[in-house]
């Protein structure tokens, strides 16, 4: 893609050791604005293995000391950061959704639920503590104490590249590990913001370190060099399991990944109730979402009357840039995105689905310049066709009919993702037996399969995560200590 720069941009550093300081590589990139690629958001340091190993170098460095450090002093430091992050929300929701896409709205929302993750962890970081055990020895006392594992690298995505950003950062640092920081390279520049929030609120050098750079470049040094203790990852289930095969076996990894997740509706449903949570799971943040709804399997005889409410209700849905009151649908936040979605739409038709809502490219007039597709419902589709089995992470989705409730558990949980599921039922029974039967890490009932607390627990089954630690809440601690059990005979 050729970009023109038409206004003054400003460039963005690495920060290493404590020093906002360019790329040794001498070499940049640009964040494009995806509602329109002629609006260049910033520049950044296209960074290699060296600015790496550099900013692994300083956190190695500085792990003694602030894993010495006071918990409340280092709770009071994100929570600094947090109130920094409050303070300019406006602007920092107005670049992200120019960088993303995502409106303005969502963005400010994602800024001050990052500042509230920085909050929570600096109270639960300070809590978070060990056990002691009962042991028939009356002059021993047996104990667990949790330590800090060390380095720890943050790779991040661009779908919510502030909040995941804060849910990995924030219980690394309270718990005294220091971290290595590269976000998404379609979101650095609110990356950025969440570093220097936390710079202007005191970090010492070497604790945190950010490097940008395209994760060919940068991507081995960061889960391969001996200091880095963990890996934490948010992205798709390809570069995760890249990622988890590279890893030395003494290395700690979290992976959070794809989704294909289904929203079950009942015969008994509110149908108007399932088209919203439909609409709102499935095209919010035009569908890129890891929780978003892909599939809607609905029972035969409430089929046609669903689709109905869809449909109205997807037509209202305003599509335009973030920036415009009431735009319900922004643009795809890339062009391998836009790639991406317009050839599942090809794949639904190609497999025999009917596509009878939306699927086309906007590029004329206002959209001409952006990422933009319509909404796309395709019905008739068969549990085995590539839109019901495969991640788009787009405005797709794939209506599925089903005569039971069986059948509908069997298809729903017939694919390699177990994210986040839903079901749409006024029936007490059906809703507590698919809790139990369907496997996602993340189960609601009447509600979309989008969102989630920061005080509860997230993660997915099967392909979706590595399932062996879970983020957010007080158990997203964990992943970023070890324990270490000692026994005190007096
Ligand atoms: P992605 O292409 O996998 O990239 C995610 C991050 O990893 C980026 O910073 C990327 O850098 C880096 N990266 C990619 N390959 C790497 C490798 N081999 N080694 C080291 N780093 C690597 O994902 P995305 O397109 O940004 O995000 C969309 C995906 O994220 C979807 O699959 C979605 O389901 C998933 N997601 C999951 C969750 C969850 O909690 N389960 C939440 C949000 C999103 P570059 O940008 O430089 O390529």
């Amino acid at each position: 893609m050729i970009v023109l720069i038409t206004t003054k941009v400003e460039t963005f550093n690495n920060y290493i050791n404590g020093e906002w300081q360019e790329s040794v590589s001498q070499k940049k990139f640009y964040s494009v604005n995806p509602a329109n690629t002629e609006d260049v958001v910033g520049v950044f340091q296209a960074s290699n293995q060296t600015d790496v190993k550099l900013a692994i170098e300083a956190a190695n460095e500085a792990f003694p000391e602030w894993a010495k450090t006071a918990p409340s002093k280092r709770a009071a430091i994100l929570n600094k950061a947090a109130s920094i992050l409050e303070e300019n929300a406006a602007q920092y929701a107005e670049e992200l959704s120019r960088e993303e896409g995502k409106h303005v709205s969502d963005a400010k929302n994602e800024v001050l639920r990052s500042a509230q993750t920085l909050r929570y962890y600096a109270v639960e970081g300070q809590s978070f503590t060990g056990e002691t055990f009962p042991n028939d020895d009356p002059n021993m006392k047996v104990s667990t104490e949790r330590e800090p594992l060390g380095v720890v690298s943050v790779i991040t995505p661009w779908n919510f590249p502030i909040s995941i950003a804060a849910r990995k950062i924030a219980p690394a640092l309270i718990t005294g590990n220091t971290v290595v920081f590269k976000p998404s390279s379609d979101t650095p520049l609110i990356a950025v913001r969440l570093v220097e929030a936390l710079q202007q609120a005191g970090i010492p050098k070497g604790v945190l370190n950010f490097v940008t750079g395209r994760a060919s470049d940068v991507g081995d040094p960061l889960v391969t060099h001996p200091a880095v203790k963990a890996v934490t990852f948010t992205g798709s289930t390809a570069a995760g399991e890249d990622i988890h095969r590279k890893t030395p076996f003494t290395t700690r990894t979290q992976m959070e990944l794809g989704g294909k997740n289904p929203l079950v509706v009942m015969d008994d449903a509110d149908l108007d109730l399932a088209a919203t949570l439909t609409v709102n799971g499935g095209f919010s943040l035009t569908g890129q979402a890891c929780t978003g709804t892909s599939r809607v399997i609905v029972m035969k005889e409430v089929k046609e009357a669903y689709v109905q409410k869809l449909i109205e209700k997807t037509s209202a849905l305003k599509i335009g840039n973030g920036f415009e009151e009431g735009v319900k649908i922004g643009p795809l936040a890339n062009e391998k995105q836009l790639k991406n979605v317009l050839k599942y739409i090809e794949f639904g038709k190609e497999d025999g689905a009917e596509l009878i809502y939306g699927g086309e490219h906007l590029s004329a007039g206002a959209y001409e310049k952006g990422f933009f597709v319509t909404p796309a419902i395709f019905t008739n589709v068969k549990p085995d066709h590539r839109i019901a089995q495969e991640e788009i992470f787009g405005p797709v989705i794939a209506v599925i009919e089903v005569d039971t409730y069986e059948e509908a558990i069997a298809i729903a949980n017939d694919v390699d993702y177990g994210l986040s599921a839903s079901i749409v039922t006024n029936n007490l029974k059906t809703a507590n037996r698919f809790t139990k039967d369907i496997q996602a890490g993340t189960v609601k009932v009447n509600r979309t399969t989008t969102g989630n607390l920061i005080n509860a627990p997230f993660g997915g089954m099967k392909q979706s995560s590595t399932a062996t630690f879970r983020e957010s809440g007080r158990v997203g601690l964990e992943f970023f200590t070890q324990v270490k059990t000692v026994y005190i005979g007096y």
